[in-house]
């Protein structure tokens, strides 16, 4: 395709959130009937680019051509009048109408001023074939799978003379049929000329459906590839911009120094598409740091030990037992509980206090029929303001008015309230201010020496060594290799999570 017209351009696209320059300068094509895949680690900005073409963002500096016409759009819509349409991972269409009024949702057919329910079945039946999906058009669209839904949110898109289809993330709740599906739509619309950008973490994928990818690094431009050129190796290398030929060789093979007596022990834990024959032990009273470069499964396997995902092969042993930990539910019983990376979407409710939010997760645990008395609530809340150093130390302060670090604590609070065993806590640090990203690390430490077993996922690796009394390392969904934390620096460990498994591309 090269020589052809990019259907979609930025030149020199620059978007600032206040003094802070999200994108800076970045030139980024796609070509018509190809798939182009950004790539970058977190925070490189993948998702600004995206919101500066689909008219989330106005672009602060540079152009955005669409097939060689200056365009600017003032809100999504105007986008996908153009014909570029967005599919996000969250399916933002209707859960409780049907299949055929979501495709049409907003631009029904109408028949003397009339929702026209016939020609919209019918039309919505056409669209579907189309793409040979055997969905019924007439079914609730939230009766079906999320993955169903994301091919209707996908066969809405294509119905409005889609030119450029934006996927961000789709495939990171898929299982593997429901990813070959996804891939099987993809290919036909490449045949009909569309324009296709897929996010995804997952290399695998990336390598298997893209012809071209754009690397972002810290919101500039590192370069645009063909995949076929591109060795996989290189690839991670761009998007962290260090050369893993600079690092001093490693020294020694290091055994996997297992702790004597694993209070939770797993083996085999699979979940494709993130996670394969992942083995983990951490004991009471340390700290296991899981280090990983984005996409080797690190929420992943936080989520198969925890019951948010059920994993599909493994066994986990707790104290000795074999367990199963099919429900969140099933896993608080056993005290292994989890902090997930989305503390705003999960996790806090911003509009109720720190003591509502504290007690939260033990009411819920006895049930609505036991409540919880008001004074002991406030007791409660009050201690583990305390214990943790909630600032402001006021049980009634919405969490809203926080500070990212004090929100973190309270959902820490909230946690600890359980009485857990194991705390599995994903990107605890995310997104607070180095002060409290220091407390919160220091915090997590002391739960460890309370006899507490943490395992402490974080992106970056300074953290991982500096709060980890081992060190477990992810490649491609397993853990490659168990390393005590002092016999490591930042750049060793960089060496070994970039590692590649598969030589080939
Ligand atoms: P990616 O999608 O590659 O992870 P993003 O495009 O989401 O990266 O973010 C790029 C940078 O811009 C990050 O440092 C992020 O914190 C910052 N950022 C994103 N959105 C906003 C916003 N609305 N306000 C301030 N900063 C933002
Ligand atoms: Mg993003």
């Amino acid at each position: 395709m090269d020589g052809a017209k990019p259907l979609v351009e930025l030149e020199g696209a620059t978007v600032r959130f206040g003094a802070f320059a999200a994108l800076r300068g970045v030139d980024f094509r796609m070509y018509p009937g190809e798939v182009h895949s950004l790539m970058g680690e977190n925070g490189a900005g993948k998702s600004t680019l995206i919101k500066a073409i689909t008219g989330v963002l106005p672009l602060d500096e540079g152009a955005l051509t669409l097939a060689g016409e200056h365009v600017s759009f003032d809100n999504p819509r105007a986008a996908q009048a153009a014909g570029i349409s967005t599919v996000y991972q969250e399916v933002d269409l209707l859960g409780n109408v049907s299949v055929a009024e979501n495709i049409w949702l907003g631009r029904e057919p109408r028949r003397h001023g009339l929702i026209d329910n016939k020609a919209m079945r019918r039309q919505a039946a056409e669209v579907l074939d189309s793409l040979s999906l055997d969905i019924d058009p007439a079914s609730i669209l939230g009766s079906h799978s999320l993955a169903v839904q994301q091919l209707v949110a996908i066969a809405r898109a294509i119905s409005t003379d889609v030119r450029v289809l934006v996927l961000d993330e789709p495939t990171s709740s898929l299982d593997t049929d429901e990813v070959a599906e996804l891939f099987r739509v993809i290919r036909d619309l490449k045949q009909r000329g569309v324009a296709i950008l897929f996010v995804s973490h997952f290399l695998d994928q990336v390598y298997e459906i893209c012809d071209r990818v754009t690397v972002l690094r810290d919101g500039a431009l590192v370069g645009e590839y063909r995949t076929t050129d591109l060795l996989r190796i290189d690839l991670v290398q761009k998007m962290l911009g260090r050369d893993i030929a600079d690092f001093a060789a490693r020294e020694r093979v290091l055994e996997p120094d297992l702790p004597p007596d694993p209070f939770l022990s797993a083996r085999g834990v699979t979940n494709a598409p993130g996670i394969s024959e992942a083995d983990v032990d951490v004991a009471a009273g340390e700290v296991l740091g899981i280090a990983g470069l984005l996409g080797s499964g690190r929420t992943e396997l936080s989520r198969a030990l925890t019951g948010m995902d059920r994993p599909q092969a493994g066994v986990i042993r707790i104290e000795n037992r074999d367990v199963r930990i099919d429900s969140p539910r099933r896993a608080l019983q056993l005290g292994v509980v989890y902090s997930s990376e989305n503390r705003r979407t999960e996790g806090l409710l911003p509009e109720l206090s720190i003591l509502e939010n504290i007690v939260l997760a033990v009411q819920a645990q006895r049930g609505a029929m036991r409540r919880i008395p008001p004074t002991r609530q406030r007791e409660l809340a009050i201690s583990w303001i305390e214990a943790l150093g909630i600032r402001p130390a006021d049980p009634d302060r919405l969490v809203k008015t926080l500070s990212g670090g004090n929100q973190q604590k309270v959902m820490l609070a909230r946690l600890l309230a359980l009485s857990p065993r194991v705390l599995v806590l994903d990107e605890p640090t995310r997104g607070i201010d180095v002060g409290a990203k220091v407390e919160v690390q220091n915090l997590v430490g002391e739960l460890a020496d309370n006899g507490l077993a943490v395992m402490f996922i974080s992106a970056e690796l300074e953290e991982v060594l500096r709060v980890g009394d081992r060190v477990a390392v992810l490649r491609e969904g397993r853990i490659a290799e168990t390393v005590a934390a002092d016999t490591l620096n930042a750049d060793s460990l960089l060496a070994l999570v970039a590692q590649p498994d598969l030589p080939e591309a």
